[in-house]
């Protein structure tokens, strides 16, 4: 990496505080509704700032709007960063040591609501691009920001944003949100995500409670939910809804040899859950090969009746549990829901009302793509260590909409870390990883402006 740039970024921590202090400040927070066109506007600005051209975008169905910023350099190779300006609720607050949108800084740590999801990444790339600027006058290559204000809420209308707006996010390359570094202080690179298919069962059978004598006549929905959930698993894990694993693609040698080389994870997750042991008794590779590659089927929830303390004989008169299915590579969340309906309709649940709530297709970068190389070995002159190379991650995001609807690859350079605790009380970033990911987006960014453009298309349909 040029020296300069190096030693710009490294002299920046101040004038990134400041931008985290303002970003921060400003709560986002989707959910309840709260705040999100004051921080569309606030994340415009900054872009505007940092010498990105700027402007917030609508969505359909009068959805969160997106902030959109280009910038032209050197190198036509364009860049396009997909981050989030909206952030998750901050309850429980009493368990903040400082307030959540009051952004504190304690041994070189700096805490607030949203700082690593993901308003960290944002003001990261942005620090990246100011150093560059400020050095070399222009960026090596070309970027383009996609900042989405309803990530958290599951981008709900994302697709039809991306859908409409193809030309304008055109691009050759995509960095993700999120990334960082693991336990060992290594740098992570992450392929990809599940899909996910959320829904409601609900059954109902009478207008209302019984007293629960009645049980010998009147049909008790908690049973029909019960006996509908059982026809979805077996206890061998398998999904038992006809067609469910059609569509997945088997694993591909190299993202197996990619699992093989990541570190475990098992020993660590049983000690911190205090279970004896994980489904199918998976331990080591195992372990990982099932959590990242196979799709699930999980109940979050049952409600029915009373559950309150003491004897209640009632028969209620509706039940409801709340399911998401995570899905892969090549499962599509529409088909899963057709087959779902089917599948109850003939196991005689046709009674059973299925609530869609959302969905999220799965999408994976291809491993041996040349952008997957390029972050790989900008990671390795940042951090001085080989990254991990992980080849999906097991949550889920709008990621198909870049590797699938624009055909673009996919991968991360973040400034995360373990103990950021996103989602979770005293989320937070450490300053040195900061840095880093600063350095690493520069370094990402100096080698896209150096690649011959074809090196990229080339293998784009491979
Ligand atoms: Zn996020």
């Amino acid at each position: 990496m040029d020296p300069r740039v190096k030693a710009a970024i490294e002299g920046s921590l101040d004038e990134s505080i400041r931008d985290l202090q303002r970003l921060c400040h400003q709560p986002s927070v989707g959910a309840q509704n709260w705040g999100i066109l004051e921080c569309a506007q606030l994340m415009r600005d900054l872009l505007q700032e940092a010498g990105v051209s700027a402007r917030i975008l609508p969505t359909p169905n009068k959805g969160n709007p997106v902030v959109y910023g280009e910038l032209k350099g050197t190198s036509s190779n364009t860049l396009i960063f997909y981050d989030h300006y909206d952030v998750q609720p901050a309850e429980p607050l009493e368990l903040w040591e400082t307030p959540p949108f009051e952004p504190a800084i304690r041994e070189n740590r700096m805490y607030a609501r949203g700082i690593s999801d993901d308003k960290g990444h944002i003001v990261a790339r942005l620090a990246a691009i100011k150093a560059l600027l400020r050095v070399q006058g222009r960026l090596p290559c070309s970027v383009k920001f996609c900042i989405e204000g309803a990530e958290e809420m599951g981008s709900p209308n994302f697709v039809p944003f991306v859908e409409q707006n193809k030309q304008l996010l055109k691009a050759d390359v995509c960095i993700w949100e999120a990334g960082g570094v693991n336990w060992e202080g290594r740098p992570t690179v992450n392929l990809g995500m599940k899909g996910i298919l959320y829904v409601e069962l609900e059954a109902r059978t009478a207008n209302r409670d019984s007293h629960s004598s009645w049980g010998t006549v009147v049909a008790n929905p908690a049973w029909r939910l019960a006996w509908a959930l059982s026809t979805l698993k077996d206890q061998d894990e398998n999904l038992l809804i006809p067609g469910f694993y059609d569509d997945v693609r088997p694993p591909l040698p190299l993202e197996i040899d990619a699992i093989s080389r990541m570190p475990d994870e098992d020993e660590e997750l049983r000690q911190s859950l205090q279970v004896e042991g994980f489904l199918k008794g998976v331990r080591g590779k195992e372990f990982l090969r099932r959590h990242l590659l196979e799709p699930t089927c999980n109940i979050c929830g049952i409600e029915s009746g009373y559950t309150g303390s003491g004897t209640k004989t009632v028969l209620p008169h509706w039940a409801k549990a709340k399911i998401d299915f995570r899905l892969v590579p090549n499962q599509r969340y529409e088909d899963i829901l057709d087959k779902l309906r089917r599948h109850l309709d003939s196991k005689r649940f046709a009674d059973i009302k299925i609530n869609y709530s959302d969905g999220e297709n799965p999408g994976r970068t291809p491993i041996d793509h040349p952008w997957v190389r390029l972050v790989a070995d900008a990671a390795m002159e940042v951090y001085g260590s080989e990254p991990v190379i992980i080849p999906t991650n097991a949550g889920s995001g709008p990621i198909h909409c870049f590797t699938d609807i624009l055909g673009i690859p996919v991968a991360t350079c973040g400034i995360g870390y373990p103990e950021s605790r996103i989602h979770a009380p005293n989320e937070n970033i450490q300053f040195d990883y900061f840095t880093k990911g600063v350095l690493h987006t520069a370094a990402v960014m100096e080698r896209l402006g150096n690649l011959n453009k074809t090196t990229l298309t080339e293998n784009l349909h491979h």
